[in-house]
């Protein structure tokens, strides 16, 4: 058993991967490749799904190559994508027909503001409304399922992020799909429902729970494809949806790389990196620190309605058993790193923010928001911009660089506590991945500023450990949850060292910082 290893491929937003672990989760082999996103007008944003299958086909031969292995040295692949990014293509030809539309894309915003504002939506709004106000006050109101319901109500609103509005756009737009679709020739999926069906040369068409959940046309409440999120976009309009399966499972065999190799498991990638990390107990918390933050909270087995903004979703649905979480997600945190040094030129690698951070001894109130495109969780402030406070004539580089780091870290606290307050439970540590999280200042002071144990672990790319993690379980690789916890490696944990006085003045600082950039454009 233990001279086979296990692949993954993890298709992001901006590239394709694929990683090959051995035993011990050691990376035997690695390798990446950019994909081109499209952007035919201003708002879309699209992806060509031949080339990411072609691309993904790539760098898994490439790997195998690197780590001189065959198909056949393969126990398990699993698979992690991108949420939500969608696509249509023909059930006999697997051709598409238009690309897939990206979760970033913003074409369908007119018409969801429209269902938003209609009639039924603003009897759900304020049905809604008006118990939520109530559970507020109240944390029993917000355990029943009708209750649940209805705080979900309260604020439910269709995005052009989610798939049923990019479904919609291509029945709309692209000659005779319609009634292609009426015909049942028509297949919906998302990327990795996509992988799947042409790595299995269309024997398979699935997907998984922790995808779905992120497609806006689950009900996670009644586990069920829901009518009521369905039916204002008109869907499904004679399309097949893909098949639901367990993330850690079965989805089918791929011969494309001469042996066959099972593909055990199929996920979304935050819910991936919340399985790399171990985070298996309810009320555990992983902090992913990339170009955004995306805070993701283990909610255990019953799914949650948060009065606080945070996002609920399925996490993983493994052996019969469905784990929940909330989500909440900072648009801007490495890609700040990326505006000092690509805008502003005060350092020329990210790495570098490190020291020049550490070699001053505080911000000297100054605070940094950086709020470029609007304030996301738990703010949800489209019109707050960038703002940069408190500067005086002895405010260095310096100082500009270490609050800007420090920004990361108070957006963490805001999510973390609205997190607190929705669920009930005190968060005591936390496990912070991705490539921000190398820096060290970065570390250490989001432990002072939460005043909680922050864990890093050695491997930053937790999504793809998550999505290897799932695929292992389901073939016996690694048993759950004994294997996991013993290989999983710490790097270094960071506990907290500051004054709770200096803590409480600099984030009451940064709470005025915030209502500054506020509501501005
Ligand atoms: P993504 O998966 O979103 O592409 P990554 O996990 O690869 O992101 O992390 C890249 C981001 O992390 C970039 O925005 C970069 O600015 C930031 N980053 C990388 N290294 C550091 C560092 N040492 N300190 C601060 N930020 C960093």
């Amino acid at each position: 058993m233990k001279d086979k290893y296990i692949l993954v491929n993890d298709v992001g937003t901006t590239g394709t991967r694929a990683v090959i672990f051995d035993h011990e989760t050691n990376v035997i082999a690695e390798s990446y490749e950019e994909i081109p996103q499209v952007f035919p007008k201003p708002g879309w944003t699209e992806q060509n799904p031949v080339e990411i299958f072609e691309s993904c086909v790539r760098v898994i031969k490439l790997a195998l190559q690197q780590a001189k292995l065959e198909a056949a040295d393969i126990e398990a692949m699993g698979i992690a994508t991108q949420r939500a990014t969608s696509l249509l293509w023909d059930a006999k030809t697997g051709e598409p027909l238009y690309n897939a539309i990206t979760w970033q894309d913003t074409r369908m915003s007119d018409a969801c503001e429209k269902i938003n504002k209609s009639m039924f939506f603003k009897l759900l709004h304020i049905a809604g409304g008006g118990y939520q106000r109530a559970a507020k006050l109240s944390r029993g109101l917000r355990q029943n399922l009708v209750g649940k319901l209805l705080i979900t109500a309260a604020h439910f609103t269709v995005t052009p992020a989610q798939s049923s509005a990019h479904a919609r756009w291509i029945l709309d737009n692209v000659e005779g799909a319609k009634a292609r679709a009426q015909k049942g020739d028509i297949l919906f999926g998302t990327i990795d429902s996509w992988l799947v069906w042409n790595y299995t040369r269309g024997a398979v068409h699935a997907t998984d729970f922790s995808n779905v959940s992120a497609t806006g046309m689950y009900d996670p409440f009644g586990m069920r494809w829901s009518p009521l999120l369905l039916k204002p976009f008109g869907l499904p309009g004679g399309l097949k949806l893909p098949e639901i399966r367990e993330t850690s499972g079965d989805f089918g065999t791929t011969e494309v790389f001469g042996a066959p190799i099972p593909i055990k498991s199929v996920v979304a990638d935050q819910q991936a990196a919340l399985f790399g990390e171990a985070c298996f107990e309810s009320g555990s918390v992983k902090c992913t620190n990339g170009t955004g933050t995306f805070i993701d909270m283990n909610t255990g087995d019953a799914p949650m309605a948060s009065i606080h903004k945070m996002t609920p979703m399925i996490a993983w649905k493994i052996r019969g058993k469905t784990t929940y979480m909330i989500e909440g997600l900072i648009s801007s945190a490495g890609s700040s790193i990326q505006w000092l040094r690509d805008n502003l030129g005060i350092i020329s690698d990210a790495s570098e923010s490190d020291a020049l951070a550490q070699s001053c001894a505080d911000c000297g109130g100054v605070y940094v928001v950086p709020a470029f495109g609007g304030l996301t969780a738990p703010y949800w402030d489209p019109y707050a911009r960038g703002t940069v406070i408190g500067l005086t004539r002895a405010t260095s580089k310096e100082q500009i660089i270490r609050a800007t780091l420090e920004s990361i870290a108070y957006q963490c606290k805001d999510v973390i506590e609205a997190m607190e307050k929705d669920t009930g439970i005190e968060v005591s540590s936390i496990k912070a991945d991705g490539g921000a999280s190398q820096n060290d200042f970065l570390m250490q002071f989001s432990a002072d500023i939460l005043n909680i144990e922050v864990e890093r672990p050695r491997m930053l790319e937790a999504t793809a450990l998550g999505a290897a993690y799932f695929a292992g379980i389901a073939s016996d690789y690694w048993q759950y949850p004994d294997d996991i916890v013993k290989i999983r490696r710490i790097d270094r944990k960071f506990v907290p060292e500051m004054d709770e006085s200096i803590r409480t003045t600099l984030y009451a600082g940064w709470k005025r910082a915030v209502e500054r950039a506020c509501h501005w454009a």
